[in-house]
């Protein structure tokens, strides 16, 4: 029996990897200018979390958690998004203590049951911000302008933001009335789930992706024209901000997340390469939340962009990793007698910074040149009785060496 990687998970290679962590280390150093700092939740967390956060009646609470009992009975569930987690350790180690605005940056993997396509796993990467602590339309511009200085930094040029506001507690419910009095107006269009949704989360139909909804949906009323005197002009300083920051966006009315706790803006960064699965960052505001979860009330905005897509994308603009360092010296070993010189020469260079590799296996030198080849070093150094002869693989040239001057001439070179 052969074991294969799970349906829906991918392992990254080396010679992809490469290109993973230069987006990861993209992102540690853009984030830290824009002063958001690194968290790290737990992989799995208390179901309720994200049952009550989510929304019950949404596509990833409904069917797509990786939900199980641990041996004492506690249900768990590995995290499906970042959000509801930030928020948890939030309040959980009293960070709002500090006061102002708390921002915070993660890395890592989450999990939901899909599926798969390219640009969809039920294993995925996600790299996300949340600002916790202000309602300033500033923040919702600093975000957005975040999320696409870092999708451009990684050399992605085709981008452009959907942007929408479905408003808040006080005028979302007028709006959820009419979207329902609409959606019955077609329910036998619709399909099972969407039926269904139209009693229970109308707002939810919005997100399905399904032809025959999707072409109702575009004449569904806008969120845009229920919003709140409020609302309004949150949404009218956000797009201010957006244009003075230079920059472009498109109004998509009835753009909302796939998760209940979102309020005001909403929005998604799309890669126009990728076909179905083109968004490669979304996020928004979720004010609500934090008093949700039995804080303050305290408003918030965030994004979470797709690690898997923006590889994709990257390929598809053909963007270059180069393939990391190379290893830089070779120890050759004339007889099978010097492996304990080769062993120490190896250490020493090691821990002289001096990346270095030698063959263990006692092979012809003919095989170790081989290997020294398809490593690609600049050094060969052929260790035998006498001292050690270095080789310029580049230049093809050789000399004698003294074997104690070995590290100090590599050393040089470097
Ligand atoms: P989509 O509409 O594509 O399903 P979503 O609205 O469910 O995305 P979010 O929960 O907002 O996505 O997550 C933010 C980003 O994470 C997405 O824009 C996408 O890049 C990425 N993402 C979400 N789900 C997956 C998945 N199953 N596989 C790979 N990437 C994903
Ligand atoms: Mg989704």
């Amino acid at each position: 029996m052969t074991i294969k990687a799970p349906r829906g998970t991918e392992d990254v290679l080396p010679g992809e990897i490469e290109k993973w962590q230069r987006i990861e280390q993209t992102a540690r150093e853009l984030f830290l200018l824009y002063n958001y700092r690194e968290i790290r939740t737990p992989l799995f967390e208390d179901t309720r979390l994200f049952e009550r956060s989510i929304g019950e009646s949404t596509d990833i609470v409904e069917k797509e958690m990786y939900t199980f009992l641990d041996k004492k009975g506690r249900s768990l569930t590995l995290r499906p998004e970042g959000t509801a987690p930030v928020v948890r350790a939030y309040l959980e180690h009293k960070l709002y203590a500090k006061g102002g605005v708390n921002k915070f940056f993660y890395i890592g993997s989450f999990f939901r049951y899909e599926r798969p396509q390219a640009g969809r796993n039920r294993q995925f990467y996600q790299i996300g911000v949340e600002a916790i602590g202000s309602d300033s339309p500033a923040l919702d511009a600093e975000v957005i302008n975040l999320s696409l200085h870092f999708l451009s930094s990684l050399g992605l040029k085709t981008l452009h933001i959907a942007l929408n506001s479905i408003g808040c507690s006080a005028c979302q419910p007028l709006y959820r009335e009419k979207l329902k009095q609409f959606l019955n107006e077609h329910i036998d269009k619709l399909c099972d789930d969407c039926r269904r949704r139209t009693e229970s989360n109308p707002l939810r139909v919005l997100d399905c992706k399904k032809e025959g909804c999707v072409s109702i949906l575009k004449n569904a009323p806008s969120t845009l024209d229920f919003l709140c005197p409020a609302c309004k002009e949150h949404f009218e300083s956000v797009k201010h901000y957006l244009k003075m920051l230079g920059l472009n966006y498109q109004i998509a009315p009835n753009l909302v997340r796939g998760l209940d706790y979102y309020t005001r803006t909403t929005f998604e960064v799309v890669h126009s390469g990728l076909g179905a699965q083109n968004a490669v960052a979304a996020g928004g505001r979720f004010d609500g939340l934090v008093e949700e979860f039995g804080g303050e009330s305290t408003p918030a905005v965030g994004f979470a962009a797709g690690v898997e897509r923006i590889a994709l994308a990257m390929d598809g603009e053909g963007v270059k990793v180069s393939d990391g360092k190379q290893t830089f010296t070779f120890i050759a070993l004339l007889g099978k007698e010097y492996l304990e010189g080769g062993l120490l020469l190896l250490n020493e260079l090691r821990r002289s910074g001096i990346s270095a590799e030698m063959d263990y296996e006692g092979r012809s030198l003919k095989s170790q040149f081989r290997v020294a080849d398809k490593l690609g070093v600049k050094f060969t150094i052929i260790l035998g009785q006498e001292g050690a002869t270095l080789r310029d693989m580049v230049k093809g040239e050789q000399e004698e060496v003294k074997r104690e001057e070995v590290v100090s001439i590599l050393k040089r070179e470097k």
